[in-house]
């Protein structure tokens, strides 16, 4: 069997228990060595489970693999940071398995983006603030539809999440701001989340490119954005109806 896997977003114990089974009967891993903790490898026996990193690998060098291993009779391994999901390159992969009848599971994975929103201990879908996160990119070599474009998504003043744009920082803001954000609206950026190398910077749009150079930041980070990142003091939402003592849901009867 081809298991994709999502690896998580760094930490070696926040792979799924799901994940890290399959990676201990392993006979083969191909993972995306790029972002992936090689730690994670450690699961496997090592002894005798074939490891390649295919950050130096085409699609069609990655599919040999995977069918070879397929072929040996092998529990083959696809291992993509966070959740494959996202930004993960795997449909394509998919779709040469499913053309060739060779049967494949997916193993969802800790996205980065909560790894992040942990590490900055926030909750992006605040009452009153927004219950809506919108996860987008700028456009690099990947183009992205004109009307997914920043400037258009920053419209909804949601919290939102940027993946694979910290080397892109000031046009970044500079369209999240066209797009209608104040300035002043909170960012953070949070580089390699989860690893032990995690840095946090808390900013706003207007200083978030200055104070990434400062750090020396502009790759493996996100850039959250929105009000939900403001403290108490700057922070109207409000409490939520799950848990208000007056509102009856299915589980629990008002106490009035
Ligand atoms: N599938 C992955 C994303 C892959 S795209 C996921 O679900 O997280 C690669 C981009 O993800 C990076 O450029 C960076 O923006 C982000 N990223 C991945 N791991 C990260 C981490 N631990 N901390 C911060 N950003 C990370």
């Amino acid at each position: 069997m081809i298991y994709f896997i999502g690896a998580g977003p760094g930490a070696v114990d926040l792979i799924t228990v799901r994940g890290a089974e399959i990676l201990k009967k392993a006979g083969m891993i191909i993972y995306a060595g790029s972002l992936v903790n090689p730690e994670l490898l450690n699961y496997a026996d090592k002894e005798h489970c074939e490891i390649y990193n295919s950050a130096s690998m085409t699609l069609d060098e990655v599919i040999d693999k995977l069918i070879s291993g397929h072929e040996r009779g092998l529990v083959t391994v696809r291992l993509h940071t966070g959740d494959p999901s996202l930004y993960g390159a795997i449909r394509e992969q998919i779709d040469i398995l499913r053309a060739k009848n060779i049967e494949f599971k997916v193993i969802p994975g800790v996205s980065s983006f909560f790894a992040a929103a942990a590490a900055v201990q926030a909750e992006y879908t605040l009452p009153d603030v927004s219950q809506t996160v919108i996860i987008s990119r700028m456009e690099g070599r990947t183009p992205v539809p004109e009307r997914e474009s920043i400037r258009n998504l920053a419209s909804h003043k949601s919290s939102m999440v940027l993946f694979l744009s910290s080397g892109m920082l000031k046009e970044l803001s500079g369209e999240l701001i066209a797009g209608g954000y104040d300035e002043s609206t909170p960012a953070a950026l949070v580089y390699k989340a989860s690893w032990p190398d995690e840095k946090i910077i808390r900013t706003n749009l207007k200083n978030l490119a200055s104070d990434a150079e400062a750090a020396g930041i502009n790759k493996t980070a996100l850039v959250l954005v929105g009000e939900f990142l403001n403290d108490k003091e700057h922070n109207d939402y409000k409490l939520s109806k799950l848990y208000d003592a007056k509102f009856s849901h299915g589980f629990r009867q008002a106490k009035e």
